[in-house]
């Protein structure tokens, strides 16, 4: 397969459309030379497989963290045309908004010093987590469906957080296309217990110290200040997103076969985009991404809570407000230029493990950080850093403003844990300073900072190709998961 990648540029590379039969689109990887070295081919032939599908816009993108995922290759974008185009389960994921929070304070490492065990244990305690893990709240069957279709306003509304801190969410944590409707009676059966937990595996709740600031004029418009804390959340929908994800992939691979969609893996069932499929799909997809930005409000405002706990001030006296609030699982209506006469376009955009990263001057980004493009949260690992990027003009023209949105895996879970041993993984975090408390000791072994590729090379392939530059530069103090 890799002698029919081409170079294109420093760190961009193409496979023609000429490559598959199917293909009505080129497929892009942006990626550096030692990332095409190592490219998994089952990841090359999901992004050319991508490329295949009807609707398909300009290129089936790979960026810098791209590898094998369910159809679609996580750190992967794909953007249809509305009009003829398709929507797929498998280009969104099973945990629909699975997305990154971030929250500022104005608190030094020095400040947290005396009170780090006592804050370690009480985040542990007050921040569910864990496979299968239930929320501290009792929600009533009929809540569900106001959760599902307000999102973070909801929370907000009910105790959860302050009224700004939806200003700083993507889609200001609520899409209004959502219709709690077309969600499954088992797909709110599994989200009734569960909302307000983090869940397990990569998902985390990190603390965090601001190490080094690339890009100063950026850096104060986003409030961050060299040697100041920040709190890092990764989590999604949960059960109940996964349930959504499951029911609709059903019912995309009749779908698929009704409407007579020549698809070159099953994995990537869809549906055109006017079907009532693709239609109750997307209903329900955006119930499921608001109760995602429902649980990571919920799980703020306890971590708030617990900092006000244990260092005896208020939230707001710490200063403890968000950055912002992305979304790396989710397929979304954007309008985009896609031709070189420059004409607008309404296009789905699907990203899976993918960031979006707009740029100045889009309507979508904050007011406040307008004039420099939207932050950009990509999470390393809990032993290595963590980094805020802003989006750019260049992603507008490129990757249909988006870029990577981790490290991406090297290695399989079963893998990582044949590797590593949780006991040395604890001891060589505590020996960098870093906190870390798990539900489980595999869950540590599979999330390893040895099993995910190198963060730095990432975000660095990102910022040299400028589909989002480098802010800041975030390391772990405390790390609790599933
Ligand atoms: P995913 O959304 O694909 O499940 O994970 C996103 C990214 O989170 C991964 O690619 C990895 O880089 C990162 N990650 C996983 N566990 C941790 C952790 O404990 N701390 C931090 N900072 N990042 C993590
Ligand atoms: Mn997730
Ligand atoms: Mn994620």
């Amino acid at each position: 397969i890799k002698e029919n990648i081409n170079k294109i540029d420093e760190n961009i590379w193409e496979i023609p459309s000429s490559y598959k039969k199917q293909m009505k689109v080129p497929a892009r990887l942006y990626l550096n030379e030692e990332g095409i070295e190592n490219l998994e081919e089952g990841a090359i032939e999901q992004v050319t497989n991508v490329a295949c599908l009807p609707g398909i816009q300009k290129f089936s993108l790979g960026l810098p963290d791209i590898h094998f995922g369910y159809g679609f290759p996580i750190g992967g974008v794909g953007a249809f045309n509305m009009n003829n185009g398709v929507v797929s389960p498998g280009g969104v994921g099973f945990d629909i908004n699975c997305g990154v929070r971030m929250i500022r304070s104005n608190l030094s490492e020095d400040d947290l010093k005396p009170y780090i065990t006592e804050l370690t244990e009480k985040l542990f305690k007050n921040i569910p987590s864990g496979v299968g893990s239930k929320g501290k709240i009792k929600l009533l069957p009929k809540e569900i469906d106001e959760v599902l279709n307000k999102g973070a306003e909801w929370a907000v509304n009910n105790g959860y957080g302050w009224k700004e801190d939806l200003k700083f969410l993507e889609e200001n944590g609520r899409i209004k296309n959502a219709d709690s409707e077309v969600v499954s009676d088992k797909a709110k059966k599994r989200g009734i217990p569960q909302l307000g937990s983090l869940g397990s595996g990569n998902h985390f709740l990190e603390v965090q110290k601001v190490d080094e600031i690339y890009n100063e004029k950026a850096a104060k418009i986003f409030k961050l200040k060299k040697g100041t804390i920040t709190i890092m959340v990764h989590s999604g929908s949960r059960g109940c997103g996964h349930q959504v994800c499951s029911d609709y992939l059903r019912k995309m691979d009749k779908a698929y076969k009704k409407y007579k969609l020549n698809i070159p893996d099953r994995q990537l069932a869809c549906a055109p985009l006017d079907s009532e499929e693709a239609q109750d799909y997307l209903k329900a997809m955006y119930a499921a991404a608001n109760y995602a930005w429902a649980n990571r409000q919920m799980i703020v405002h306890w971590v708030r809570e617990t900092f006000e706990d244990v260092l005896g001030k208020s939230a707001k006296d710490m200063g403890m407000t968000t950055v912002y609030d992305v979304a790396h699982n989710i397929a979304k209506e954007e309008t985009h230029i896609v031709n070189k006469n420059g004409m607008k376009l309404n296009l789905l955009v699907h990203r899976k493990g993918a960031t979006r990263a707009f740029g100045p001057g889009r309507s979508e980004v904050p007011e406040d950080y307008r004039e420099i493009g939207q932050p950009v949260l990509i999470p390393g690992t809990m032993g290595t850093s963590s980094y805020v990027l802003h989006g750019t003009e260049i992603a507008m023209e490129n990757t249909f403003g988006s870029t990577a949105h981790g490290a991406g895996r090297i290695l399989s879970r079963s893998k990582a844990k044949k590797e590593f041993s949780a006991d040395e993984i604890k001891e060589n975090l505590l020996s960098k300073g870093i906190q870390v408390k798990a539900n489980s000791d595999p869950v540590l072994a599979e999330e390893a900072p040895g099993a995910y590729k190198n963060v730095d090379q990432v975000v660095k392939t990102s910022d040299k190709l400028g589909i989002a530059k480098l802010v800041a530069k975030v390391t772990p103090l405390i790390v609790t998961k599933g």
